[in-house]
């Protein structure tokens, strides 16, 4: 059978060209895409398998910059009443007293949602490491970042050696795949030892390629402990490590900095406060900052500071976060949300940060995220609105409003989903 096979759709959203493609074509063949174009200018192809779409919009597959599938049962679960710090704490009662079946099905129906809802890349923190054996036989497309947190714990160095070993393990039975990726995610640069970021960050440095994501400049505590060394979150860290490194003076991008990291960083996940040297940093580093509206929603955190952050031209994406903290694990709603807060931002460049932005940022910028001659067939379907009238008829803000599932998707190439 040939490997050749040809999309017909109603629009086609390239997220190459500004313009929408009316009643056009995605020829594929095995795992890329060949040709784009409208129908009309398509040549006969023989022994080629076509599909008709029909009244379908059909685009690049999301791609969630940061979700954690580890806690996908926990929604509703974990109210954050008695601040930020409070809800980490309740977190970490949780995990310690999940079981690894208990991960597994969670990550199972973390994966099966975010399909539901267009995303073809996770990006997904695992804290359990179940999720990285799941996601590689998922189908769909992911980075699965292993989570590092010495808070509590007496020793950096022998907690890196045990990580280290575990990962050789891992990788050993379960080496990455061409859809399956593994990077490293130190949590936060409050819960990581400065000992073990210096380890994490020289590990970084000696080999190549491994993506990195950090959580940092979350919340209101956050940015009282590195600007004062004080407060709630101070004096828990004392608690359970009395000779922990306490900063003063610094902000958590600058204490990165301080600490080697910015250099080797590719997300930089929050980042809610954030000052002009700070967003300085960030650009000079060309690090992506990732966006939760959802998550972000829930805490009530400082307002997210996107037109300064363009303004520094500082790439901007979006993620889901956890169930923990969040409704659902869908990019639309996590769009629907940016919307509402930066109403003066066009749809289709939100919808570039779910797509285009993201894939620059994991170093796939020139095969992911687009619809064009080389890149990989990543590609989700969208039904039509059946509305009538002029604002129904822009297909970038009908994704944008869209709320049902995907009715089609398909990962490297082979068809995850068709619904009819
Ligand atoms: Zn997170």
């Amino acid at each position: 059978m040939s490997q050749r096979l040809v999309l017909f759709s109603r629009y086609i959203l390239t997220m190459d060209k500004p313009q929408p493609i009316e009643d056009g074509f995605v020829l594929l063949h095995g795992s890329r895409i060949l040709q784009v174009g409208k129908r009309k200018e398509l040549y006969f192809l023989p022994s080629v398998r076509l599909l008709d779409l029909g009244d379908t919009i059909l685009m690049p597959g999301f791609i969630n910059a940061h979700c954690h599938l580890d806690f996908t049962n926990l929604k509703g679960r974990v109210r954050c009443r008695g601040g930020f710090r409070e809800w980490l704490r309740k977190m970490a009662v949780k995990t310690r007293g999940t079981s690894p079946s208990e991960f597994r099905k969670a990550v199972q129906k973390g994966v099966q949602e975010s399909a539901d809802y267009g995303t073809t890349t996770l990006c997904d923190i695992s804290t359990s490491w179940e999720s990285y054996r799941l996601l590689r036989g998922s189908g769909l497309r992911a980075f699965v970042f292993f989570e590092m947190i010495d808070l509590g714990k007496p020793s950096p160095k022998a907690y890196f050696r045990q990580f280290q070993e575990r990962l050789r393990v891992l990788v050993h039975e379960a080496p990455p795949t061409p859809t399956c990726r593994w990077g490293l995610s130190p949590h936060t640069p409050f819960t990581v030892s400065k000992e073990l970021l210096e380890l994490a960050g020289k590990y970084v440095g000696t080999h190549r390629d491994i993506p990195t994501t950090v959580h940092m400049g979350e919340s209101r505590e956050e940015w009282r402990y590195f600007r004062k060394g004080s407060g709630p979150m101070a004096n828990r860290i004392r608690a359970l490590n009395p000779d922990w490194n306490i900063p003063r003076h610094t902000t958590p991008v600058q204490y990165l900095n301080e600490c080697g990291w910015l250099p080797k960083l590719d997300l930089g996940v929050h980042l809610n406060t954030v000052d002009r040297r700070d967003m300085a940093l960030l650009a000079k580093n060309r690090i992506t900052v990732v966006h939760c509206p959802g998550s972000h929603e829930y805490f009530g955190h400082p307002p997210f500071r996107y037109g300064p952050l363009r303004g520094h031209r500082v790439p901007v994406c979006l993620g889901t976060d956890s169930l923990a903290s969040n409704k659902a694990l869908s990019l639309f709603r996590e769009m629907r949300i940016f919307k509402k807060n930066q109403p003066q931002v066009q749809a289709e460049e939100i919808l570039s940060m779910v797509t285009v932005k993201p894939a620059q940022a994991l170093g796939l910028g020139h095969q992911l995220g687009r619809i064009k001659p080389g890149y990989l067939a990543d590609l989700i379907g969208i039904p039509l609105s059946q509305r009538k009238g002029p604002k129904a008829a822009d297909p970038f803000d009908q994704v944008l409003r869209y709320r049902g599932k995907v009715s089609f998707a398909m990962v490297q190439g082979e068809p995850r989903l068709r619904l009819t």
